[in-house]
């Protein structure tokens, strides 16, 4: 399994995972989660 990135639309909360998860852990949100390139990923944590 591939491990990929995903952004939630409603707060920018990023997960790394093999799937976007259902609930966001941060703001609450139902199946909010986009995927996005892990240079955007990069990007947006700041590394
Ligand atoms: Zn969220």
């Amino acid at each position: 399994m591939v491990k990929k990135y995903w952004k939630c639309t409603v707060c920018g909360d990023i997960h790394y995972g093999e799937k976007a998860p259902e609930v966001c852990p941060t703001c609450g949100a139902k199946e909010a989660y986009v995927l996005i390139s892990a240079a955007e990923a990069k990007t947006l944590l700041k590394f």
